[in-house]
Parts: C-alpha cells; structure tokens; sequence
C-alpha cells in the first residue's frame, strides 16, 4: 500500500542536527564521538532542582495528575515572581502566563494564535531550525531578512521592506541561535516601532535570556507600548540544562494568552506536573546561581573560540547564546555540508553544516556550527580531535 504524506510535511527536510549526531556515534561510538552538533548539555542539572523532582514524585497525589491546563499555579506564580525580581517586569500570573511543552510548542501555539494561512512571519536569517517548518505548518510564508556575519547586523531598510500588508507576526529570537547575536536595545527600538505602525505581533523567543557575554539582554516587551502586543517565549531546558524535562511557558497579554491557552490545550493539553513543580524551585534559586551559569558558559566559549581560531577556523566571540558559526575558508574548499562529513569521519566531531540554517543555503556554504553545552574536558578532547584537521 503507498502512503501519501501532507505537501506540507513532505517538503519539511529532516533535522540535519540529529542525523549528524547519530552518524558520528555510529561511526565512532560515545566513548569517542564528541557532539558539538546537538544543544544540549553533558553535564547534570542543579541539584536542587533534582531533588524538587524527587520530592514531587514522593508527594504524588494530583502531582501525578494532569495539572491545569496552561500549568500549575505553582509554577506560574514563580514565574511571575522571577520576571518581576531577574527582569524588573510585572506579569500577572493568572492571566498573561501559559505554561507549554517547551518553547518549541510554545512558538508554534504562538503563530496558530495570530496567523492567518496566507499571511506572512518575518524571519531573521540565519535561523533557529524550527521557525520555517512552524510558519509553513500554520500555512503562512515565511519572509526572511539577512543577519550579516561577521557581526550579523541587518540592514534597517531590508526589515522595512519585509512589512508587507500580510505580514502578522515576526519571530525575533535573542540571544540567538545559530549566531550568538544578541540584538541591541536600537535594533529592538526599530523592530517595536514597525510593530507598532504595521499592526505586526512580535514574537520573542528568549530561550538564552541568561546567556549574554557581551552587551544586555533587553526583551522586547519592555520597551515602551509593547508588553500590549508581545509574545515572550522562554523555558526551562536552556537555564537549567534540562532540554529533556520539555517545560517553556509564553508571557503575552490577557487576550493573546487565552488564545494560545486554547491551541496549547489543543496540541498537548499539558507538560509534565511534577517537574512543572520543580522548575518552581529552579526559578527561585538565587541570583548567584545565574552568576555561575553565565561564568562556566563564558570559560567554555573563550575555550572553544580560542581553540577553534588556532587551528585555522574563523571565528568571533558570540556576545551571547552557546553556538558559534565558524568560518572554515582557509582549512578547506569543501563545502558545508561535505566539510561537516569530513570532521565526522577523519575526527569524530559532529557539527552542523551552516546551511541548514538559511532558506538561502549558498548563504551558509562556508560555516559550521559548534555547540558549546560540554564539560571543559569534552570541548578540550574535541579540540585535540580536531588538530589534525589543519
Ligand atoms: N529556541 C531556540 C532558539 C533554541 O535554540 C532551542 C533549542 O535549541 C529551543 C528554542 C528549544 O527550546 P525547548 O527545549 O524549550 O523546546
């Protein structure tokens, strides 16, 4: 019997992250394959939040049970106190917070909620790989606008011209994936003011929020007027380096949450409660804690960025995120994605070949993204791995 698959999911191409990551441990085995493909970390969580998990099993009861559908009071309240104390902003726990199956549902129950098929998404490019799949599966198009390396700065006329009369929402992603960009204060001025002027609804995904080196993180919903009309996206699995735990949550005001309470009760009715409980108690560990993340990550980036660039690549310090896009012009003639196979079968490294992340892959010919979630020894070993390469 043949099986037809939707025009939609048949042009989705599959995740080149993951398959890369599954070659190299083929080919090499965990003991010797490194992974700075995949953004996930190989080391364990804070061990409060652990324990809060341990404790929420032990307790049972309706912990076992779903919990309210765009999640526990508990976890919304600590969300709202987190935002209040980490970012200075007030966000009313009852009515402008859902709690989602990470911020990848929560980005496709945003665009269900404000696309209309036949409408546009704005798409800064390169791009996190989940925006275009997301954009085509709410039938809208996505209408992309260049980041330019080695900075990757847009050109403020090129985002003009992106609004369109169809343009309904633009997903701004800060600090960014793949780049490291983190978007400055003037930059998110001009996107709220076309906002503002177009009727557009932005849609923020700040999964890094914590990670920024260089520079500040400013969410777009504070600044002035834009709390009214935002989508702010953010999670757990980045902060607390618990990818696998799938908890995200939304902040938007009242009537865009109930529609994306709606679409989420839809698409999974809920993530797991009692490890909704224990990101509660993740979000109030102390600012400390967020001290020592951004200090450990910086080691592992000026490591990486350092090690990269003495054996031969081109590479900036990201300002914020863990990825950097390294430029391999001068170790090879290959292309991404054969120069990306080569690092696989000659030293067991896995990355991503830069294209995969552009609509335009000529535009991502030349670069390689390295992941950095790993124990200093695990990027040290990926290093030596990769002496040979030059
Ligand atoms: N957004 C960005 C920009 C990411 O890079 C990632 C993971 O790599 C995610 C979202 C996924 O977040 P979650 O695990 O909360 O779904």
């Amino acid at each position: 019997m043949s099986v037809r698959l939707s025009g939609k999911v048949d042009g989705f191409p599959d995740s080149v992250i993951r398959n890369m990551t599954m070659r190299n441990l083929r080919l090499h085995g965990p003991a010797r394959a490194v992974n700075f493909a995949q953004g996930f970390p190989d080391f364990e969580p804070p061990p409060e939040i652990v324990v809060a998990a341990q404790a929420a099993l032990d307790r049972g009861g309706d912990y076992h049970q779903y919990a309210i559908t765009w999640g526990a009071p508990t976890l919304r309240e600590a969300i709202a106190a987190y935002q209040s104390r980490v970012w200075d902003r007030p966000v009313d726990a009852e009515n402008e917070i859902s709690v989602v199956c990470g911020a990848t549902e929560g980005m496709l129950a945003a665009l269900f909620t404000t696309v209309e098929p036949g409408d546009e998404v704005i798409v800064f490019e390169p791009f996190y790989e989940c925006y275009v799949p997301d954009t085509v599966l709410v039938g809208a198009r996505p209408r992309f606008v260049p980041l330019r390396s080695p900075d990757w700065r847009f050109d403020p006329d090129e985002l003009r011209s992106a609004f369109t009369a169809r343009t309904k929402a633009i997903i701004v992603n800060t600090p960014h994936n793949p780049t490291g960009k983190v978007f400055s204060r003037a930059e998110l001025q001009l996107i709220a003011k076309l906002c503002q002027e177009r009727g557009v609804t932005p849609i923020t995904d700040e999964i890094y929020e914590h990670l920024v080196y260089e520079g500040e993180h400013v969410s777009l919903a504070t600044l002035p007027g834009m709390a009214e009309r935002t989508i702010t996206i953010s999670g757990a699995s980045k902060t607390y380096s618990v990818t696998g735990w799938r908890i995200g949550w939304l902040i938007a005001p009242p009537q865009l949450t109930a529609g994306i309470r709606k679409v989420h009760d839809y698409l999974t009715v809920g993530t797991a409660h009692p490890l909704q409980i224990a990101v509660a108690a993740g979000l109030r560990l102390p600012d400390a804690f967020y001290e020592r993340y951004l200090s450990e990550y910086r080691e592992r980036r000026d490591l990486l960025v350092a090690g990269l660039n003495a054996r031969g690549f081109t590479v900036s310090s990201p300002a914020g995120a863990y990825y950097v896009m390294a430029g391999f012009s001068r170790l090879s003639q290959l292309d991404d994605e054969a120069f990306a196979e080569q690092l696989i079968e000659t030293a067991g490294v896995a990355t991503v070949p830069g294209s995969s992340f552009y609509a335009h892959p000529e535009l991502g010919r030349k670069h390689v993204r390295f992941s950095f979630p790993k124990r200093l020894e695990t990027i040290e070993r990926g290093l030596e791995a990769l002496a040979g390469i030059a």
